[in-house]
């Protein structure tokens, strides 16, 4: 069915900015990225004035988020172009996170992002120890870690989100809880955790074919469930499998889009979900330039979005977050998706512990529930026959 929005009930709107480029390729990731040269980083800047135009004015874009890739490893004056560039098209967002490695975060870069606008800074830390940060082929080190946070909070950005990284090959649990009491005392405003995973074509999966890394599932469970201890009891709430914030820091651009809200994507390889539509960014920063300027964005994997598809999809990471999933208000977002086909299977995780309903009368995941979060997921599809 398709989705009639009425002026009314207007949702969220999102613009993320990728960034495609990285000096080397850490071990873990699977990421489309580009070497940057002084003409690749040009081009690139021209294409995103000239996407940014074919997508018109944006006046009601509520967030904005530079990803990447490595947005730090812009020069300061790339970043004040490009900052510049995306003011031109949009109004006053309500949040603008930048994601950056410790090892580009320079004063003279901090300042830029202020002055045009930059509300969050989310730095990728991903261990406190070097051995660790060796294993996941990091480029920066621990000195840079503690010289990068200290500008970020000279500089007074509104929000910091530190990246740690959990279940590396060798790391006990006493290394994890190391690294977030270290996390914590450096008093960030957001924690963002993930578990290691190994995604084919990379370094990492290449140790694990080989032998010469494992996964182990039991040690998994351990460092979530020592997350879930050291940090509430510091003040940070988890409001997502992988997220914590202080009251007023959790992630606005993140949330509208876990909530399945829309997001414009722009950039190589960046994907959006906007007007109706999903679709993705061609992964070829040349093809992508090229596009853009016989006037056109090179997008594939264009799928228009029934209300089935985003239903399914706001329920399984809106059960990934605390706050679970309301399902009246889902019922009226979208109201020829039969949400009654649930009952059974909310019924089962509720009797099994794996659920439990707010005090809003949402449905959540208990501690339990969310360990196994992905596996619920794919049940929940079999509940709409989509599996
Ligand atoms: S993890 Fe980030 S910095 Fe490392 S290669 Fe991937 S995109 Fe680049």
């Amino acid at each position: 069915m398709k989705r009639e929005t009425s002026e009314k009930e207007r949702f969220p709107l999102g613009l993320y900015l990728h960034v495609p480029f990285c000096s080397k390729t850490c071990d873990f990731c699977a990421f489309y990225q580009v070497r940057p040269t002084r003409n690749v980083i040009e081009r690139y800047l021209d294409g995103i004035e000239a996407e940014l135009s074919l997508i018109g004015q944006c006046d009601s874009l509520d967030t904005i988020f530079w990803g990447g890739g490595t947005p730090g490893l812009l020069l300061a004056k790339d970043m004040e172009r490009l900052g510049k560039t995306v003011k031109k098209f949009v109004g006053e967002p309500v949040e603008w996170s930048v994601e950056m490695a410790p090892g580009s975060i320079k004063e003279d870069k901090l300042r830029i992002l202020k002055d045009v606008g930059v509300t969050r800074i989310s730095m990728g830390v991903q261990s406190f120890k070097d051995v660790f940060l060796d294993g996941l082929g990091r480029q920066h080190s621990l000195k840079q870690i503690y010289k990068a946070y200290d500008l970020l909070r000279k500089i007074g950005f509104s929000s910091v989100n530190l990246d740690l990284i959990f279940s590396i090959p060798g790391q006990t649990a006493e290394d994890w809880e190391g690294d977030l009491k270290e996390a914590v005392r450096l008093a960030p405003d957001h924690l963002s955790t993930y578990c290691l995973t190994f995604e084919e074509d990379t370094a990492l999966y290449l140790k694990l074919s080989k032998g010469r890394v494992s996964i182990d599932e039991e040690k998994e469970v351990a460092f979530y469930r020592k997350s879930w201890e050291v940090l509430p009891a510091a003040g940070y709430a988890q409001y997502e499998i992988s997220n914590y914030a202080r009251e007023g820091h959790q992630c606005v651009h993140n949330i509208n889009t876990w909530r399945m809200y829309e997001w414009i994507g722009i950039g190589p390889s960046a994907s959006e979900q906007y007007k109706g539509w999903r679709s993705s960014n061609i992964a070829d920063e040349e093809r992508w330039y090229e596009g853009l300027m016989q006037g056109k964005r090179a997008q594939v994997e264009r799928i228009f979005l029934e209300d089935r598809h985003l239903c399914e999809d706001a329920l399984i990471f809106g059960l990934r977050m605390n706050a679970g999933v309301k399902l009246k208000e889902l019922e009226k977002r979208f109201p020829g998706v039969p949400l009654s086909s649930l009952s059974p299977f909310f019924q089962n995780l509720l009797d099994e512990g794996k659920m439990i309903r707010g005090n809003n009368g949402n449905f959540c995941l208990s501690a339990e529930g969310r360990l196994v979060a992905d596996a619920l997921g794919l049940e929940l599809l079999n509940c709409f026959g989509s599996k």
